[in-house]
């Protein structure tokens, strides 16, 4: 089931979008010349909140004049960038003037929206979940040692809203309950005390939520949870939720193939925009039980990159299988904007309970340990295509290499290289880097390079080779 005013966001967006936020590694000098944009038009009235650890100016936007108060913050957790991106495409929508007109009117008039985009600019700044102080500002709604948590702690407690929403993006490898669906959108109504009490106001919350699920289902075809409601007396939410104000965690899970998440920052917008509208017509209030919350499939286990089944080992004289799982994670190095991939094998063993993204039998294979080619390399060009395949081909994942490398940590050969003076020795085990063979009758049937599965040889797919 999906609204005629959902629909309608889903299909005019692009109009909205701000363009200048597209690598997801934007910082605070870059939204600064968007909130004087946003600014200008007079609809949002922009005031300063005060300053981060570094001395980063925090802003909050305000529209509306309705009695109706929402309180809504992103980025508290300095690398989880989505939620701001939707609220300045959000800003962009709320200052345009086209057929939604009706609807910012009525906004307006009903509610006041006041919005801090990127509570943690020095988190952002360092692409970290923390503040320059090193503290998780959501784990400092209590203490409040950070400037931003006193900020946030400042404008609740002032402005004393109806509705307040956290905005974040979660571990991106939560499942839609025991399912191997990715939790791409994970919702809470927080809990204010052990016992998960309801209180008018929090179901209030599960309300919303329940009628933003049905809504919603369609955009995102399963992938909608519900965040553990474990009561956390340091964070923001739950203890928000306790001063009586309906509270809405949205956490925003991964988007496969894309690491900037357009789709999910559109699904934000939606959900943002949406919940206005919700809220100034009451029309959330409908929902007269609170089953359509709780049925909600909680965030389960861990997902896995990819999950290889009962690879047969000979080791010793010993003949076992495992299971091998391998994430590829994103990682930022030498304050660069843009990441690149490190396969790790995360376990092995017997992971049946566990899901991948992507899922190979491998029961008919046997492991082979990482190779290394042995002749050396000192010129980079003669790495060209055509000779790296064929290493790849015969099962090679490493080059010793004994020229001179600028990148420090990876390059972008589907191969991985040994610097001259690395005492690296390649090894497939839990917390390593992800590189090995598949023999099927004692030659490279699969490789795995750099976490990548592959057909030996076939280097489409690696996206970066490591650096040792
Ligand atoms: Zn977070």
């Amino acid at each position: 089931m999906s609204s005629i005013f959902v629909s309608s966001l889903f299909n005019s967006y692009s109009k909205y979008i701000e363009e200048k936020l597209e690598n997801k590694r934007f910082t605070h000098s870059d939204i600064l010349p968007l909130i004087t944009k946003a600014a200008a038009s007079g609809n949002l009235l922009v005031n300063s909140t005060g300053h981060s650890f570094e001395n980063r100016e925090i802003f909050s936007l305000k529209f509306g004049n309705g009695k109706t108060k929402i309180l809504l913050w992103s980025q508290m957790h300095g690398d989880e960038p989505t939620a701001t991106m939707a609220l300045f495409d959000i800003f962009n929508f709320l200052n345009a003037d086209d057929e939604f007109n009706n609807y910012r009117e009525m906004i307006k008039e009903k509610l006041t929206l006041i919005f801090v985009p990127m509570l943690n600019p020095d988190g952002a700044e360092r692409i970290l979940r923390c503040n320059a102080a090193g503290i998780d500002l959501n784990r400092d709604a209590a203490r409040l040692q950070s400037p931003e948590s006193k900020i946030l702690m400042e404008l609740t407690d002032t402005i004393l809203p109806q509705f307040a929403f956290n905005l974040h993006d979660q571990d991106y490898r939560w499942s839609v309950g025991d399912s191997n669906k990715l939790a791409s959108i994970s919702f809470l109504a927080p809990a204010y005390d052990v016992q998960k009490s309801v209180s008018p106001a929090r179901a209030d919350a599960m309300k919303l939520i329940a009628k933003l699920k049905q809504d919603f289902e369609i955009y995102l075809s399963g992938q909608i949870a519900r965040y553990p409601d474990d009561f956390e007396s340091r964070s923001f939410g739950d203890t928000i939720s306790g001063k009586g104000v309906s509270t809405i965690l949205i956490e925003c899970g991964r988007e496969v193939g894309n690491i900037n998440k357009s789709y999910l920052r559109k699904i934000n917008f939606m959900l943002l925009l949406s919940s206005f509208k919700e809220i100034a017509e009451k029309k959330y209030l409908e929902q007269n039980s609170l089953d359509n919350y709780f049925s909600i499939p909680t965030n389960g286990k861990f997902l896995f990159d990819l999950i290889l089944r009962k690879v047969n080992f000979i080791t010793n004289g010993r003949k076992y299988y495992s299971d091998i799982a391998i994430n590829r994670e994103e990682v930022y190095a030498d304050n660069s904007r843009v990441p690149f991939f490190f396969g790790k094998i995360e376990d092995m063993g017997d992971l049946s309970p566990f899901n991948g993204l992507e899922e190979f039998d491998a029961s008919e294979l046997y492991f082979e340990a990482p190779k290394v080619a042995q002749k050396l390399c000192n010129n980079i060009a003669d790495l060209n295509s055509e000779y790296l395949s064929g290493l790849l081909r015969d099962g090679f994942q490493f080059v010793k290499y004994v020229g001179d490398i600028n990148q420090k940590s990876f390059t972008n050969l589907p191969i991985n290289l040994i610097s001259k003076n690395s005492t690296y020795l390649p090894a497939a085990f839990p917390a390593s880097a992800a590189n090995f063979n598949l023999l099927r009758n004692g030659s490279p049937f699969k490789q795995v390079v750099n976490g990548w599965l592959i057909n030996p040889g076939e280097t489409s797919l690696i996206k970066n080779g490591l650096i040792f």
